[in-house]
Order: C-alpha cells, then structure tokens, then sequence
C-alpha cells in the first residue's frame, strides 16, 4: 500500500517545518540564555520533532524520553498510565517538556503535574502543534510552533493506528484511509 495515496492535503511541506522549527529553536536558545536544559521528549509522537529541533539549539542539552497512554474512563475524565518513566534525575533542573500536539490539554498538564512532583528548578512545555479548539482542560503551552485547526492531523512523527509517523510532512488522510477500529 502506498502511503502517499491515503493523504488528501498536504498542510506543512518538510521545508515549511525545517523553517519554523530553526525559529522555534533560536527562541528557545535565546530564554535558556546559557543555562543547562533537560529535554524531556513524550513518545511517540514527539520523536521526529524533538530529534529536528535539539540539533538546531545550541545549549549543554540532556535528553530524555517518558512514554505514556491515556485511556477514556467514561465520557470525559482521562487517566494517564506511564509505559516508561524518566531514566534521569531532574531534580534542580531545567525542564523543556516536549510533545507533538497539544489537543485537550490532558496529557501535557497530567505530564507536567508529574514532574513538577521531582522538583525541577523550572519546567517549560513546547510542542509542535498547538489545536486551541480541542481543549477540555486549561493548559497554555509555552512554546508552539503552529496553531492548526479542528482536523486530524499525521505525520512527522504523528500517527493513524501508528501508522504515518514516518511521512516527511504534516497532511490530511483521506476518507478512505480512515478505517474503525
Ligand atoms: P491531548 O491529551 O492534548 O488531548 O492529546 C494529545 C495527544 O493526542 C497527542 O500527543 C496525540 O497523540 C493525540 N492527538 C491529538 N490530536 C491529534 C491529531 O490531530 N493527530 C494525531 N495524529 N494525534 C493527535
Ligand atoms: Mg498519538
């Protein structure tokens, strides 16, 4: 099956996205002034966009990775379950908590209550799409490189049943390739 034929719409090209992440980049070297960051990066989704933007900020970053799932208990509330925690201590540390999309808010404020609990010295959140119309629970995220609208979106790194993560750009599936669980 050809990947390419399920996309309706192309909406961010490789080069759109290179562009406003070398941005996103200069703007985070520039609030970090010099300081040490701990990157930490919310599998899997945010693993290609992590991967791009930490080559463009030149600070003494470390990285580290947590994954988890949430699952819908009922209509609304959202437990989040942790398949793999951090494997680095960031206690008095500077955190830059890293996700691909920021829908409801639920899983990058559960993420962040979380750590909060090690005590970081600061804990900043940055992702690479930003759905404002999505959102259930308050939650700003601190740096966003695009505002999208109400669409399902895949990948560079965002996926369909993990499916697409691997398409160099950002697009729209189409009908056809939606399929019910
Ligand atoms: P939230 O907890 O903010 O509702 O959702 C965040 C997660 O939902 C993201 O990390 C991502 O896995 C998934 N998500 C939300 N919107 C989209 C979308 O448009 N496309 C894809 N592929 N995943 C999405
Ligand atoms: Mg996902």
């Amino acid at each position: 099956m050809n990947y390419l034929s399920d996309i309706k719409e192309i909406l961010y090209s490789p080069r759109d996205i290179d562009e406003r992440i070398q941005g996103l980049a200069k703007q985070i070297q520039t609030d970090y002034n010099g300081e040490d960051v701990v990157i930490i990066s919310i599998l899997k989704g945010s693993f290609i966009f992590t991967s791009d933007l930490i080559r463009y900020i030149n600070l003494r970053l470390a990285i580290d990775f947590i994954h988890v799932s949430s699952y819908r208990e009922g209509m609304t509330s959202k437990e989040l379950i942790i398949n793999k925690g951090l494997s680095s201590n960031i206690n008095n540390k500077h955190v830059l908590l890293i996700d691909d999309i920021i829908d409801t808010g639920n899983t990058l404020k559960q993420v962040k209550e979380i750590l909060t609990k090690e005590n970081p010295l600061s804990i900043k959140t940055c992702v690479l799409y930003n759905k404002p119309s999505g959102r259930k629970v308050e939650m700003v995220a601190d740096y966003v490189a695009y505002d999208v609208g109400n669409y399902f979106i895949v990948g560079y790194g965002l996926d369909y049943n993990e499916k697409y993560r691997n398409l160099p750009f950002v697009g729209i599936l189409r009908e056809e390739a939606i399929t019910k669980i």
